[in-house]
């Protein structure tokens, strides 16, 4: 490989929006035969829009006593989810404040990466997040919420539960979009011989809504944040040579691990700093753009 066709390379790359951190960088990308793509924020744009609300209701609830109950679970859930980062919490967050004004703040607050958060607000002992972390406190999922859930995810929602003291008050129902260029992206990375792969600690039923979407048929979901490192590793232990392509801090360790880590630019510093490569659009066409340039460019020096 000589030094100049790498740097001329390297230099193409930057003018498309590709920052390739070495020149070895190049040499790494000849022999990947799988992308690994994280959904949230990589496939689809990762703002979250709270589209949905269900009580778990019951007969004898009159029309008002559902409002109050309504009201109460956003202000509630939303004070907490005020505290966290998490897109699905923002979506939660500005959603309760939309509609039922400021929100109180969480008197105490805990993240539990890859399933929710919980804390105190206004003195009851709050939970929001995924069906197995209300498992963890011993709660149960009414048949109504439950029935609401499933639906919302075979259309590849996410749908998070709220309960505080000891019983589940609500279902909210969030959705994300994918990205106009996603779909094309996965067509062409396709083209070049690469087996796009999707990765999330979304539900399986979301991830492969979103899978179908974008014309992925292998999808790995509801894998825990510290969990995405061993995937790639399992992949790259059944022969292949991976990419990964990311955007969360718990992206990080698994766009090291991979044999070629791409990081969105728009996403966080952490999934950057371990990435080989920085898509400055955040689009993942870039991506089969940065394996075709690649290409080219060693194609020159063979
Ligand atoms: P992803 O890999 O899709 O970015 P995460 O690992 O961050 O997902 O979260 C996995 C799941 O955990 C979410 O789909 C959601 O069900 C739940 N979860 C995580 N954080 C929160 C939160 N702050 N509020 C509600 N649910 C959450
Ligand atoms: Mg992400």
């Amino acid at each position: 490989a000589t030094p100049t066709a790498l740097l001329v390379g390297t230099g193409r790359g930057a003018q498309l929006g590709i920052l390739i951190k070495g020149p070895e960088v190049l040499e790494s990308t000849r022999t990947i035969d799988t992308v690994v793509l994280d959904k949230t924020g990589t496939v689809t744009t990762g703002r979250m829009t709270l589209i949905d609300v269900v009580l778990p209701g019951g007969d004898a609830v009159t029309a008002a006593a559902a409002a109050g109950a309504r009201a109460e679970l956003l202000r509630l859930a939303g004070a907490l989810e005020h505290a966290s980062e998490h897109p699905i919490a923002q979506a939660i967050a500005r959603g309760a404040d939309d509609e039922t004004g400021p929100l109180p703040s969480a008197e105490s607050f805990q993240n539990v990466p890859g399933k929710g958060v919980s804390g105190i607000v206004e003195g009851h002992a709050v939970i929001v997040g995924r069906e197995s972390l209300l498992s963890d406190w011993a709660l149960a999922v009414p048949a109504k919420l439950a029935a609401a859930k499933a639906s919302a995810e075979a259309r590849g929602r996410t749908a998070v539960l709220a309960a505080w003291d000891g019983e589940v008050r609500g279902l909210f129902i969030v959705a994300d979009q994918v990205k106009p260029t996603s779909a094309e992206a996965v067509a062409q990375l396709r083209a070049l011989g690469l087996t796009p792969v999707l990765l999330t600690g979304d539900n399986a039923a979301a991830a492969r809504a979103i899978a179908d979407e974008v014309g992925i048929e292998r999808v790995i979901a509801e894998v825990l944040p510290e969990d995405k490192v061993a995937v790639i590793s399992e992949l790259q232990s059944e022969g292949r040579v991976v990419a990964m392509v990311g955007d969360g801090v718990n992206d990080a360790a698994a766009l090291a691990q991979a044999d070629l880590g791409l990081a969105m630019g728009t996403g966080t510093d952490a999934a950057i700093e371990a990435s080989d490569i920085t898509l400055v659009r955040g689009d993942l066409r870039s991506a089969a753009d940065a394996i075709r340039l690649s290409r080219a460019t060693l194609g020159t020096i063979k």
